[in-house]
């Protein structure tokens, strides 16, 4: 099947190369030209495990194309997906601005029948908006139909996602288009799950508010654990064992960032603003979300009394590990806050240190590696849960670090771990832990 994707970001691109890789013809169209010739030469722009050798293979197959100009990329093509940013507007509604573009684009330049897929996350009706801008401006004559089908990759594991997904949501009005669509999606051999339009935008809202509000949740009880001297992994894996919660998104921390949750629950609450509903138990979420990681600041501001010239490490930059991306990263509201009471903020990410340099504070001061960014350190705060960080040597940091003080921001270490390494052990939901130097000489 001749296919085209609008929009190469991190669901558009991994979309197109996973079409490419079941077999279709796929070409990706993106208005960044500097982003289509790094992909013409098979190199992506975002990190994203795996996506660089499925790029080069089909590319070399002839199956993958990239083009800025999309006239050329929508030729012949029987469906072309809508895979554009919906970013936050000022008042926390989605700003549809690139997909209303995209709709004009596809009315003026389409020369055959087409079946137009909107994977973009969007408000229920957007939809409806996009065949209304393409009916509207359509120069050819031809046939549209359209298609609501929501993207649940994640970020880190996008392309075994793609593969290997619980559900794919198809809402259309129209059963022929349907059929196109699950015909298209057969070799992936996932459950394909058939609705409405509106209903279909819903689901997506919905799954990525559920999910935020467990996070909030178990966050929240963290909060009340640490105030009793209980521990909430302890409380997180007592509950995951009732199959009617799960273990999963039980993890305490200092909340979630990332290019989707906090501009969807946002945009949730403002579409359930604009019929009158106020979606009270989500705005807690999104509150209990922010005050999560000030929590942590004031953890360290009380460990220190004050921050003035102290040396703070930021362990991890990324929202979350296995991505370079920034975009509301728990790091951003540390690193202000930190340089903010006066601290000197060093930083180190294994991927994203690029990313960040355009968005953190210009005064972070950035290292190489996780033994130069601990160095002289008086605290040590672990932001993204890399694996890098996770088998860090607990015990030889009271050598390196000027005060061997780390605050644990995804409880990434158990007690018995940290008991017996020298270090003063601050993490989320559960009791510190200080841990002497003598027991470390006694045990070496
Ligand atoms: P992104 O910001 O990484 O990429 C968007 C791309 O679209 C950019 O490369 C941009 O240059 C391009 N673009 C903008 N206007 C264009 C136009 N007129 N023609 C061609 N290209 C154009 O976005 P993303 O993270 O991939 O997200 C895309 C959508 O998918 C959003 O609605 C998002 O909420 C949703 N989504 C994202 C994820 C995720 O993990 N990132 C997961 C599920 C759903």
């Amino acid at each position: 099947m001749k296919i085209s994707v609008v929009g190469t970001g991190y669901v558009g691109l991994v979309t197109g190369v996973c079409l490419s890789e079941i077999g279709h013809n796929v070409t990706c169209i993106d208005t960044d030209i500097n982003k289509i010739n790094k992909m013409r030469q098979g190199q992506s722009p975002i990190y994203e495990p795996g996506l660089d050798e499925l790029m080069v293979k089909n590319i070399n197959e002839g199956r993958l194309h990239f083009t800025n100009v999309h006239k050329e990329g929508f030729e012949n093509s029987e469906v072309v997906f809508i895979a554009v940013g919906t970013p936050q507007l000022p008042n926390g509604s989605a700003n549809l601005q690139y997909i209303e573009a995209v709709a004009g684009q596809i009315a003026q330049e389409v020369t055959t029948d087409v079946v137009v897929v909107t994977k973009s996350t969007v408000p229920v009706g957007t939809n409806y908006r996009v065949e209304k801008i393409i009916r509207e401006n359509l120069k050819n004559d031809v046939k549209i139909s359209i298609a609501s089908n929501p993207e649940f990759l994640r970020e880190g594991s996008a392309v075994q996602d793609t593969f290997n997904g619980d559900r794919i949501v198809i809402g259309t009005d129209n059963d022929e288009t349907a059929a196109i669509l699950e015909k298209m999606y057969k070799p992936l051999n996932i459950p394909v799950f058939k609705t409405d339009i509106s209903s279909s935008e819903m689901i997506k809202y919905a799954s990525n508010a559920f999910l935020a509000t467990k996070i909030s949740f178990i966050n929240e009880i963290s909060n009340i654990c640490e105030k009793l001297g209980a521990n909430v992994e302890d409380v997180a894996n007592g509950m995951g064992y009732d199959q009617r919660i799960g273990r999963n998104f039980l993890n305490a921390g200092i909340g979630y960032g990332g290019s989707c949750f906090p501009k969807d629950t946002h945009a949730l609450v403002q579409i359930a603003g604009g019929v009158e509903h106020d979606f009270e138990l989500l705005r807690s979420v999104i509150q209990v979300n922010n005050n999560q990681q000030r929590l942590m600041v004031d953890k360290i501001v009380s460990k220190f009394g004050s921050l003035e010239g102290k040396v703070i490490s930021l362990l991890g930059l990324a929202f979350k590990p296995n991505t370079d991306d920034m975009r509301e990263a728990a790091s951003i509201v540390l690193a202000k806050e930190l340089i903010a009471q006066g601290a000197k903020v060093k930083a180190y990410d294994p991927i994203a240190m690029a990313n960040a340099k355009s968005i953190l504070p210009e005064a972070v001061i950035y290292e190489e590696s996780v033994s130069d960014v601990l160095q002289n350190a008086d605290a040590a705060v672990i932001v993204t849960e890399w694996d890098e960080f996770k088998n860090m040597d607990l015990k030889g940091l009271h050598r390196v670090m000027s005060e061997a003080v780390i605050f644990d921001g995804r409880n990434c270490f158990d007690e018995e771990t940290v008991t017996g390494a020298g270090i003063e052990y601050h993490s989320v939901g559960r009791k510190s832990i200080y841990s002497s130097k003598s027991l470390i000489s006694f045990q070496m």
